[in-house]
């Protein structure tokens, strides 16, 4: 989606992944396939372009500073560093005085025991780092089960959070540009599934107050780490109107991709925009919107009908090409746009629910 706003706007797009065929190669000039560690490899894919950009937090931390050897990364390095361990992500934003779930460092059964003494239960227990769509998490509500979310490999460094009992989950996502300018894209509110995002509403059923307080905690983070590009910080807003933010992405969001069809100028737009220095575009939205995730498990049948749900006016398809549908695996996302949020949903809803074949 990000190399579909670049090549609108005239831009060439190199990518390097580890994989070929890869959604970005497929409409990319030039497609790079090599291992991240194989920083030689990275640095000529660097030196072949003016600017490099990320859509994948996970790239090591070196391969990003080998880039930058030949040009500028953007958002930079030590921004990937901080967001791909929870750890540190969750100790940057606690030191930096951003509210979050309490937590605790576990990297041993004492450790274990004594997050429990302190934290309490419930809990979640996430492993530290590589984690993600709800990949290393544990739920934990006794001890025992606490102790069996470490058995395996107790060594592993995790992060052991309080549990949240929220009220809803909400995210911002936002742009800061090299000049410093910021834009946002206002509060989005999330469902997951298993851990996975399932739908995406916009603008969210939040008070005002509530939205004004979202933004300006995701505009002092994007600040404090000194992000140009997009970021999208993730809240929990719990029952007592209380606003903890669960996780950064450096990089455009799932929660954003209906800023595509929805707003004047979209994450990816955005972010093409910061990284190659031009000016932020308006993030004005057009109308309301909302986006449901289209995982593998809908193939399980046969492909999809995909002109039953495009038959309803107002949604919109987006598919990934990739090129295997493995249950939990997101392949591609409906938009649904309308006169209110709550009818966007629905009608995304109905779409998504026409796609399996009866
Ligand atoms: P994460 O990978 O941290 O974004 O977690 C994925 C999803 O798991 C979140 O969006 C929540 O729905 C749920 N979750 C994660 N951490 C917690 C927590 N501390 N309390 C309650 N739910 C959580």
């Amino acid at each position: 989606m990000f190399a579909l706003a670049a090549r609108r706007m005239g831009y060439r797009v190199h990518t390097f992944s580890p994989e070929s065929d890869t959604p970005t190669g497929q409409v990319a000039d030039v497609e790079m396939q090599a291992a991240y560690e194989d920083l030689d490899a990275v640095r000529r894919f660097a030196s072949g372009v003016r600017v490099v950009t990320f859509e994948f937090e996970n790239v090591p931390a070196a391969t990003a500073a080998a880039a930058a050897e030949r040009a500028p990364v953007r958002p930079a390095g030590h921004i990937l560093h901080t967001t791909q361990q929870r750890l540190r992500e969750k100790s940057f934003l606690s030191s930096s005085g951003f509210p979050t779930t309490r937590f605790a460092a576990v990297r041993s059964m004492e450790d274990l025991h004594r997050a429990v003494r302190e934290v309490g239960l419930p809990a979640v227990i996430k492993t530290a780092s590589f984690g993600y769509d709800g990949k290393g998490q544990a739920n934990a509500t006794t001890l025992a089960e606490a102790e069996a979310a470490l058995a395996e490999s107790p060594q592993v460094e995790r992060i052991y959070e309080g549990f949240v009992d929220f009220e809803r989950e909400v995210s911002v996502v936002a742009a800061r540009g090299a000049d410093g300018a910021f834009a946002h894209w206002g509060v989005i509110e999330n469902t997951h599934r298993n851990h996975i995002l399932d739908l995406s509403v916009s603008p969210a059923g939040v008070d005002p107050k509530t939205a004004v307080r979202a933004i300006e905690i995701a505009q002092g983070i994007l600040q404090k780490l000194e992000v140009v590009g997009v970021l999208c910080v993730e809240f929990f807003l719990t029952k007592a109107g209380e606003l903890l933010v669960n996780e950064l992405a450096p990089r455009p969001h799932n929660s954003g991709h209906l800023t595509i069809d929805a707003h004047v100028t979209s994450q990816f737009e955005q972010q093409l925009r910061a990284v190659c220095g031009l000016p932020l575009g308006s993030t004005a939205q057009l109308c309301s919107a909302a986006m449901a995730n289209l995982l593998g498990d809908l193939w399980a049948n046969g492909e999809p009908d995909w002109a039953a749900a495009c038959a309803l006016p107002g949604v919109k398809l987006h598919l990934y090409g990739k090129s295997e549908a493995r249950p939990g695996r997101k392949m591609g996302h409906l938009t649904a746009l309308a006169d209110t949020a709550r009818r966007a949903a629905q009608l995304a809803l109905e779409a998504r629910a026409r796609l399996t074949r009866k």
